[in-house]
């Protein structure tokens, strides 16, 4: 089984990190970012994904790699400090089987509360968010990996 897909034209993922297409920021490594866009699937929920266009885990080279399981973890971690959910996603999937919409790798982290019913829906039929919203979210995040771990949370 292949997982490669060729490029599309207009890839979000990289459209969100480049600057194209409106999203909050919330940190850029060196080789990974984590960001929130307008579809959450809760309130809160960050994209960690790597800026080099690849398609699944097994395609990064080893800095890559540790960025993006780091920088996973301290975005869940933030998202457990900041918003207090009661629970929290943090998935990936890889190939069209295992339900990839996007050929561009990427972590979720969705936070889980428990008064909001839980649903899981495709990316297209999520509603869209107010960006002042996400940018006031966005500066939770922020402030809360600044506070927990100041020397690798570089905002954006
Ligand atoms: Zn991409």
């Amino acid at each position: 089984m292949s997982y490669i897909y060729p490029k599309r034209e207009l890839c979000p993922l990289c459209e969100y990190m480049e600057g194209r297409l409106p999203c909050s920021k919330i940190v850029r490594g060196k080789y990974v970012s984590a960001f929130m866009n307008l579809r959450q699937r809760s309130v809160g929920s960050v994209l960690v994904a790597p800026h080099r266009h690849v398609q699944a885990l097994t395609m990064l080279n080893t800095d890559e790699a540790h960025e993006l399981i780091d920088l996973t973890n301290r975005i869940g971690r933030a998202v457990v400090d900041a918003l207090k959910p009661q629970g929290l996603h943090s998935w990936c999937n890889v190939g069209e089987p295992a339900g990839q919409s996007l050929p561009h790798l990427h972590f979720q982290i969705v936070p889980r509360y428990e008064d909001v019913p839980y649903t899981f829906v495709g990316s297209a039929e999520l509603t869209i968010t107010a960006p002042v919203d996400l940018e006031v979210i966005a500066a939770k995040l922020i402030e809360s990996m600044n506070r927990r771990t100041p020397a690798l949370a570089e905002a954006v």
